[in-house]
């Protein structure tokens, strides 16, 4: 199953394990199961730790297999093969079952350990999923550490029928105990905020507590790193406050454009800019959405909303973007039931069906030549009389058989069932008639807008609610500095962004001594 390059890094992974793992594996004799078989005999082959048993017509899903401490039977279950982007989850599960520490602080492996319920998650993947690892390795971790919760990762291409059954159209989607429980990428601590109510009212208190900083900013992204980076180096003290640190960046398949990185993946850089950041001495307060900002006399105060109130003698706003929303009937009620916004994420779900891309601009068209080459059919809506991508991508586009292009085509209205999306309808703004095309997902790629709604009334923006800044990114409001996406800076891009926050950490350091 894993090639001989494989089976050694693997070999080389498991070294770590010091204590057995008993992987119990339920199978039959279909080409899945004899795939899975495969990959269990060469984890076994790969270290002395694992024993694998085979059972066969039990009442888990088949083909899967789980990973426990020996005489337990509480360990994550893998449903369907964990290669892909799935196959590190398979290696941080096996190490962390078999003893080896997770990185993670202590204080959050105690508030997992002293969770108060019985928890069943299963959680819907793809394999080429980019956001579903992220989801499957933090439950994991938790039922690693705490018997009461229970993890199945499900491989929704396997899978079909279920998948089918519960609605489920986009990419990770993770039930606790048979409802609902979120969708998308989620991390370890918003898990447990959701899960420990008490323990996040805890830390609003501590948070409120804190002393003031000489420079808060406000977002996580490639600006707010960047600003990070260079306020700590200036010995001053520095707090980043952000809903989701790494920003757009984690949604990034490839990036090929940031000068001295020829390539990497978003994940990766997002981590990257952590580890950067977490280099200096900057206190990090992640999963805090900020929802007002209040000039008072010499300080500047931000109210997130767990309630918390940080304080900063100087604010730097970098809260970037989010993807830009149709506004059409149809559109929220059908969001993950049909229209979706990654792509990379949920076009495996969408195999054999036919499906729309809205959006003739770079990622309309990348997305289109992806999917292409996973679903049915593709029909890309441009609302403009032209594409607007490279022309490279538009060749290519042009050349696959089962992609149409249609420019002119104003979307009215996403139409469903009731349960899922079943066609699109849109008006040709030339003729004025107005159509419909029948189809199962709609894939929404209409550009960005920033993250700027709190701050209306506050501080000026612009037309399109970009926050308007000078060339040293100082904003209309003395002590606030600006960066990156959500900033009037035109070419929406990570090097700007971080360069931006530099220069907005350099105004803000230039404010402090001059004041
Ligand atoms: C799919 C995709 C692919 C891309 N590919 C590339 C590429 O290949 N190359 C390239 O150069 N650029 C690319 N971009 C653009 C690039 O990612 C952005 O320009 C860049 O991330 C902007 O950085 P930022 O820090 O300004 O904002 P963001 O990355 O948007 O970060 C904003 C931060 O603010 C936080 N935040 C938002 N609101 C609040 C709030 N109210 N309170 C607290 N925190 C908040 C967010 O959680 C996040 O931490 C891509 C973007 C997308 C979506």
């Amino acid at each position: 199953m894993l090639d001989a390059n494989l089976k050694a890094q693997l070999a080389a992974y498991l070294e770590r394990m010091t204590q057995p793992v008993e992987i119990v594996a339920s199978l039959d004799d279909t080409k899945a199961s004899q795939d899975m078989r495969a990959l269990l005999k060469d984890i076994a082959d790969a270290s002395a730790q694992v024993k694998v048993t085979e059972t066969r017509g039990g009442p888990a899903r088949t083909p899967s297999f789980q990973i426990n401490r020996p005489g337990q039977n509480t360990g994550p279950r893998f449903a369907g093969l964990p290669m892909g982007h799935e196959f590190t989850s398979l290696v941080l599960a096996l190490l962390q079952m078999g003893g080896y520490p997770p990185k993670v602080d202590e204080a959050v492996l105690q508030q997992i350990r002293a969770l108060p319920g019985d928890y069943e998650f299963e959680i819907y993947v793809s394999l080429t999923c980019h956001n579903c690892p992220d989801v499957v390795q933090a439950l994991n971790l938790m039922a690693a550490q705490n018997p009461r919760v229970q993890v199945t990762m499900i491989d929704g291409a396997i899978f079909q029928d279920e998948v089918n059954q519960r609605q489920i159209m986009a990419v990770p989607t993770v039930f606790l105990n048979g409802t609902h429980f979120g969708q998308g990428r989620m991390t370890l601590e918003e898990i447990l905020g959701k899960l420990d109510t008490a323990g996040a009212a805890r830390q609003a208190e501590a948070l409120s507590a804190k002393e003031p900083f000489d420079v808060l900013i406000v977002g996580g992204g490639p600006a707010g790193a960047a600003a990070a980076v260079y306020a700590a180096r200036k010995g001053i003290r520095t707090g980043i406050a952000s809903e989701r640190f790494g920003g757009q960046v984690l949604d990034t398949l490839g990036i090929e454009n940031f000068v001295s990185v020829k390539e990497t993946e978003g994940p990766k850089f997002a981590m990257a800019l952590e580890e950067h950041v977490r280099h200096y001495d900057v206190e990090i307060i992640n999963l805090q959405r900020a929802k007002a900002l209040r000039p008072q006399d010499k300080l500047v105060e931000v109210e997130l909303e767990s309630g918390a109130k940080l304080k900063g003698r100087t604010v730097i706003l970098s809260t970037g973007a989010r993807w830009r929303t149709l506004n059409v009937p149809g559109e929220q009620e059908y969001r993950n039931k049909g229209v979706t916004f990654c792509p990379h994420c949920d076009g495996p779900l969408f195999k054999g069906k036919a499906v729309a891309v809205i959006g003739g601009g770079n990622s309309g068209v990348e997305a289109a030549i992806d999917l292409a080459g996973v679903v049915k059919h593709v029909t890309l809506l441009e609302f403009g009389a032209e594409l607007r991508a490279d022309a490279v991508l538009q060749k290519k586009l042009r050349s696959l058989p089962n992609v149409d292009v249609i420019v002119n085509a104003q979307t009215t209205e996403v139409v469903g069932d009731g349960q899922k999306v079943n066609a699109l309808a849109y008006k040709d703004r030339v003729s004025g008639e107005d159509k419909r095309l029948a189809l199962e997902g709609v894939f929404v790629q209409i550009g960005l807008v920033p993250n700027t709604e709190w701050l209306k009334g506050t501080i000026e923006l612009s037309k399109f609610g970009e926050i308007i800044v000078d060339a040293r990114g100082a904003t209309s409001l003395p002590g606030v500095f600006a960066a990156g996406d959500c900033t009037t800076v035109p070419f929406k891009q990570i090097i700007i962004a971080a360069g931006d926050g530099a220069k907005a950490a350099l105004g803000a350091f230039d404010h402090l001594i001059r004041n």
